[in-house]
C-alpha cells in the first residue's frame, strides 16, 4: 500500500500524428520546433540555442492539450510518459514526492523523452494555498517536480509538458526560468478550426450528401474539440439506432441538439 508507483502508460508510440488535430496551428507550430529538436538536437546545439525543458499548455478543457502531447512523442517516436497530477496527490508524507522521483529517473534512463502532466495544477497549486492552510504532503511532492526539473540540464531530452486550466492557481515557482517556462494557449477553436477539427473526425464517417460541415461549424460557437469528435460520434449512433447506412442531417441536427444541451446544463452548474 502507498508504495506503489504512480501509474503512467509510457509508449513510445501513441499512434496520434500532427495530421489527427486540427484547429489550433498556433499551439502546433511551437510543437513541431519541439520536434524537430527532439529528432535533431545538434543543429539547435551548435548554435547554442536552449530548448525548454518544459511547456505548460493552458486551456480549456477538451481542446487537444493531451493530443498535441501525444502527437509530439509520436513524431519525434520517442517514449511518452503519461501521467495525471492527481496521481502525486496522496495522504502520507513522502509517497507523491517519491512517485515523481520515480517518474523522473526512469526519464532521464530513456532519454530523448516527453513526460507529460496532465491537470499539474493537482501537484502545481501555490503552496500554502490549500485548504486549512498548508498541506506538507503536496508541499514536498510539489518540491520534488521543482528539484527534478532543476536537475536535468537544458538539451539533455526530457521535455515536461504540463497541461492545466487553472494557471491562476499554480505556484509561481513552476513558471519560472528553467522549469514550465514556455506557455503555450490552447483556446476553443474559431469557426474554421471547429472545421478542420470536423474533417478530421469525419475521416472515417460515411457522411450523407444533405450533411454540410461548413453548416456544422457555423452552428457550434463555443465547442471544444472533444465536443465536436463527440457530436459526429452521436450523430454515427443515432444512425446506427434509426438502422441508416449513412449519418444524415437528421441524426447531425439531433446530436447538435444533445450536445448544445449538455454545454448549457454543465455551465448552468457552473454558475
Ligand atoms: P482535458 O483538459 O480535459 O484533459 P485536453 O485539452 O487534453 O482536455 P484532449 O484529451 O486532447 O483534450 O481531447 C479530447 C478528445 O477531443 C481528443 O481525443 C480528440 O478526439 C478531440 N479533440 C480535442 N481537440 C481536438 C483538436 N484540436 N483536433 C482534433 N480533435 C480534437
Amino acid at each position: 500500500l502507498g508504495k506503489s508507483p504512480a501509474r503512467y502508460d509510457q509508449r513510445p508510440e501513441t499512434g496520434i500524428s500532427f495530421d489527427d488535430i486540427a484547429g489550433i496551428d498556433e499551439a502546433k507550430a511551437e510543437f513541431e520546433e519541439i520536434v524537430s529538436f527532439l529528432r535533431e538536437p545538434e543543429r539547435y546545439t551548435l548554435v547554442g540555442a536552449k530548448i525548454p525543458k518544459g511547456v505548460l499548455l493552458v486551456g480549456p478543457p477538451g481542446t487537444g492539450k493531451t493530443l498535441l502531447a501525444k502527437a509530439i512523442a509520436n513524431e519525434a517516436n520517442v517514449p511518452f510518459y503519461n501521467v495525471a497530477g492527481s496521481e502525486f496527490v496522496e495522504m502520507f508524507i513522502g509517497i507523491g514526492a517519491a512517485r515523481i522521483r520515480d517518474l523522473f529517473k526512469k526519464a532521464s534512463e530513456n532519454t530523448p523523452c516527453i513526460v507529460f502532466i496532465d491537470e499539474i495544477d493537482a501537484v502545481g497549486r501555490e503552496r500554502g494555498a490549500g485548504i486549512g492552510g498548508g498541506n506538507d504532503e503536496r508541499e514536498q511532492t510539489l518540491n520534488q517536480l521543482l528539484t527534478e526539473m532543476d536537475g536535468f540540464k537544458e538539451n539533455k531530452g526530457v521535455i515536461v509538458v504540463g497541461a492545466t486550466n487553472r494557471v491562476d492557481i499554480l505556484d509561481s515557482a513552476l513558471l519560472r526560468p528553467g522549469r514550465f517556462d514556455r506557455q503555450i494557449t490552447v483556446g476553443l477553436p474559431d469557426r474554421l478550426g471547429r472545421l478542420g477539427i470536423l474533417k478530421v473526425h469525419a475521416r472515417n464517417k460515411p457522411l450523407a450528401e444533405d450533411v454540410s460541415l461548413v453548416q456544422i461549424a457555423n452552428r457550434t460557437p463555443g465547442f471544444s474539440g472533444a465536443d465536436l469528435a463527440n457530436l459526429l460520434n452521436e450523430a454515427a449512433i443515432l444512425a446506427t439506432r434509426y438502422k441508416k447506412n449513412t449519418i444524415t442531417k437528421n441524426e447531425v441536427n439531433e446530436a447538435v441538439d444533445r450536445i448544445i444541451g449538455g454545454i448549457a446544463g454543465s455551465a448552468m452548474e457552473d454558475t
